[in-house]
């Protein structure tokens, strides 16, 4: 099983993402998460990359495109993929298909979380995740059990993105439109695609999701 989740920043991609890999054993590759690994390393990806995710604009299709191969070539064949957050571009839609190829693996479906737009900025600037494990939550919509405890590893430090602030949110929204949102007709003409309600409480969408997958 091969998945895009795709949808405009804060949809839920990553926390639909980190589900079915808990539920389903599949693998993650989400392009900001790598992007975000190089930023930290200081590597030469990272380096060129910082200041456009600090604008939210988009990085290179080369740049992430390189990083999805590399990822797909240490990968296990019969562990299944989500895309999130790649591809971003009709460049990248092209590319993901040669290398979907070239690693024996097929794309079974788009799954595309809708939402509304004004929800997103309160979603983004709510969002923090855990210092130590990753796991994502949200101010209000979902916070930890325990104030100051992460559920999933017990640490009790969190951290915020530096592009989670209300303008970079609209520029990465409009590159979302401009760029991304164009990418669903070509696979809409193959039938793949899928739509979820990402207005859903998180478990809902989870449920929903599952039942597309099987
Ligand atoms: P994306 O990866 O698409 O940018 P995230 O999964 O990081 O989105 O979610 C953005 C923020 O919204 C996070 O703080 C997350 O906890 C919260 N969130 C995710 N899904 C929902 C939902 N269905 N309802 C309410 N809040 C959600
Ligand atoms: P979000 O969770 O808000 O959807 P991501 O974590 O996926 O954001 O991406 C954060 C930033 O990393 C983007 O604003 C962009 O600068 C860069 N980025 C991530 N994935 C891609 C991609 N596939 N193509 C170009 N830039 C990307
Ligand atoms: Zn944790």
């Amino acid at each position: 099983m091969n998945i895009i989740l795709l949808g405009p920043p804060g949809a839920g991609k990553g926390t639909q993402s980190a589900r079915l890999v808990e539920h389903h054993g599949m693998r993650q590759l989400s392009t900001g998460d790598m992007l975000r690994a190089a930023v930290k390393a200081q590597t030469p990806v990272g380096l060129k990359a910082k200041a456009v995710m600090d604008a939210g604009e988009l990085v290179s299709d080369e740049i992430v495109s390189d990083l999805i191969d590399a990822e797909l070539a240490a990968m296990d064949a019969d562990t299944g993929a989500i895309f999130d957050g790649y591809p971003r571009t009709a460049v990248q839609a092209d590319i993901l298909d040669r290398l979907l190829d070239k690693h024996g693996r097929t794309l079974d479906y788009v799954i595309e979380l809708e939402v509304d737009e004004d929800a997103l900025v309160k979603r983004i600037t709510g969002r923090f995740s855990c210092a130590n494990c990753g796991a994502l939550y949200h101010d209000t919509a979902n916070p930890p059990a325990q104030e100051g405890v992460c559920d999933a590893c017990g640490s009790t430090e969190f951290k915020r993105r530096p592009d989670d602030n209300e303008e970079t949110v609209r520029t990465r929204m409009q590159e979302y439109r401009a760029k991304t949102a164009p990418i669903l007709p070509g696979y809409e003409a193959r039938g793949i695609v899928r739509r979820v309600d990402g207005m859903a409480s998180i478990d809902e969408v989870t449920a929903a999701i599952d039942s597309i997958i099987g």
